[in-house]
């Protein structure tokens, strides 16, 4: 507590004190409430910015993105190859692998655009 002199006084008295202990002269009143949601509350007013959360978000969205085209990349580049060495079950795997990324990239896109729109 930092002391502060008493106007009529002139005794350090504490900061936080209601009153001069010495000559009993009221202080300042304690500064009122902070309001809902002021800065040191710790409380984000609602409907206030969440930057911190659509950042989140849309990482996980981009990572999502990356996956997905990478499982359409990898089943697209196997397919062919299975295909015409006759490996007709792996070719299948490979073409479901690469037609699945292809919807999950698609879907992604369209929570991305959901999301930012
Ligand atoms: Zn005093």
């Amino acid at each position: 507590m930092p002391l502060i002199e008493c106007p009529d006084c002139k005794k350090q008295i504490s900061d936080a004190a209601p009153t001069c202990p010495g000559c009993g002269r009221p202080m300042q009143p304690p500064a009122a409430p902070l309001p809902f949601g002021a800065a040191g509350t710790g409380v984000m007013p609602p409907g206030g910015p969440k930057p911190l959360l659509i950042e989140q978000t849309s990482k996980r969205l981009k990572l999502q993105e990356a996956l997905s085209i990478g499982a359409f990349l990898v089943g697209t580049v196997a397919f062919i190859p299975l295909l015409i060495a006759d490996y007709t079950t792996p070719a299948i795997m490979a073409a479901v692998v690469g037609g699945g990324g292809l919807l999950w990239f698609i879907y992604i896109r369209v929570m991305i655009w959901w999301r930012h729109g």
